[in-house]
């Protein structure tokens, strides 16, 4: 009976969770994307979200939504494959293709659904699936899904994926699957080396650019930063981080995507995404060609944190993006600094497990290209008031 199943079993480990200091709960914040977010009616500096470049209040963004909404309405009402189509959609995804340099396109309800249609489309039981220990739970989910056997290799490690990939020769299905900008270090994917095993073990590529996109390769990713846009097979990231929309592509060959369009789940039996997210999405990627310079601009504001935060002791663990991780290892020891750095006016997640390894709890900074000279003065403050209560 359902109420014995929520007496036994929900009941407990809801309690059992919250005496837990990895327990979450959704933050009082109002205006979660603005470069200013209000925290239980406080104002503090925002560098938490993923909104990169600050495109999702960008006018252009706001008038080209504003335009589908009041033409097409609300909703998408269906599936792409059944009547939630818009040529709006088609535009979308042809301009994609062009921008990474790929055939062709297929744009998903988020970038966690990309990945879920890659792997239910690409992949199954008799495939193995070769993946960096740290990439996005999309990917793992993704991989879950399609019955295919996960083969984890350590973060970054070639040496260790080649050995991996030595000893399934036998199988004929492979995939390698990478983040290029990893979501929780800031680090990114020795891709060249990626793809030379690839080709040497004739396994499929697959990049995720969630991180990337929008920020390396004037905006085109770290595939196109390499000139390794024709050598990956497969192009995943999302609208959702540096767009300022909402929503996933897939980028790569014409028969990559007809499988993904026929036998991705997330696409197939999910509601099409919005006009106004559309309208929004079409008019961010054409922010990126007008403006290629913002990312690479962005990431000279990064390097510039890195190395205050590096000058007073701080551990930046590897990153050299605009996501900067500060290493606190305990998940009191973030919870303390983040309470510390809310005090002075700053919003930096705290990163505990599940998200991240058992012991490698942090700070998480992610910059963004709308922060003026007085924001960056804040935030080296703020951290070095953070390094004078931490170490007296
Ligand atoms: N891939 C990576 C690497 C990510 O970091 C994320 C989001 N955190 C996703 C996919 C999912 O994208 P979305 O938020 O658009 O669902």
């Amino acid at each position: 009976m359902s109420t014995s199943f929520f007496g036994k079993y929900i009941v407990p480990e809801a309690a059992a969770l919250r005496n837990t200091d990895s327990y979450r709960t959704i933050p009082p914040i109002d205006d979660g994307a603005a470069r200013e977010i209000l925290y239980g009616g406080t104002r503090l500096l925002n560098l938490a979200s993923n909104n990169y470049l600050g495109l999702s209040a960008h006018p252009d963004l706001i008038e080209a939504s504003a335009k589908a909404l009041s033409r097409h309405g609300c909703s998408s009402g269906a599936s792409r494959l059944v009547t939630g189509n818009f040529a709006l959609a088609e535009t979308l995804e042809a301009e994609l293709a062009t921008f990474k340099y790929q055939e062709a396109a297929l744009v998903t309800g988020s970038g966690y659904a990309a990945n879920l249609a890659v792997f239910s489309a690409l992949a199954d039981r008799h495939t193995v699936v070769f993946s960096d220990r740290l990439n996005h739970a999309s990917i793992l989910d993704g991989i879950a899904l399609s019955g295919a056997r996960l083969v984890r290799y350590r973060h970054l490690d070639m040496e260790h994926l080649e050995q991996l990939l030595g000893r399934e020769r036998q199988v004929a299905k492979k995939i390698i699957v990478t983040d290029t900008v990893f979501s929780m270090d800031g680090d990114v994917a020795p891709l060249a080396r990626l793809v030379e095993l690839g080709k040497a073990h004739g396994a499929l590529t697959v990049v995720d650019e969630a991180h990337a996109t929008g920020i390396l390769g004037r905006g085109r990713g770290l595939a196109a930063a390499l000139g390794l846009s024709e050598d990956v097979d497969v192009h995943v990231g999302t609208l959702s981080k540096a767009l300022g929309s909402q929503g996933g592509y897939v980028a790569g060959r014409l028969e990559t995507i007809e499988l993904l369009r026929n036998r991705g789940r997330s696409f197939v039996f999910s509601t099409a995404l919005p006009p106004a997210v559309l309208g929004a999405s079409l008019a961010a990627l054409r922010h990126l060609k007008a403006n290629p310079g913002e990312g690479a601009r962005l990431m000279r504001m990064a390097k510039a944190i890195r190395d205050h935060l590096s000058g007073l002791g701080f551990d930046t663990m590897g990153s050299t993006t605009q996501i900067i991780p500060v290493a606190c290892g305990r998940n009191r020891v973030a919870l303390h600094a983040q309470a510390l750095l809310r005090a002075e006016g700053l919003l930096v997640a705290a990163v505990r497990p599940p998200t991240v390894p058992q012991g490698t709890a942090r700070l998480r900074l992610s910059l963004r290209a709308d922060l003026t000279e007085d924001d960056l003065r804040r935030v080296r403050l703020g951290f070095s008031r953070l390094r004078v209560s931490f170490f007296p």
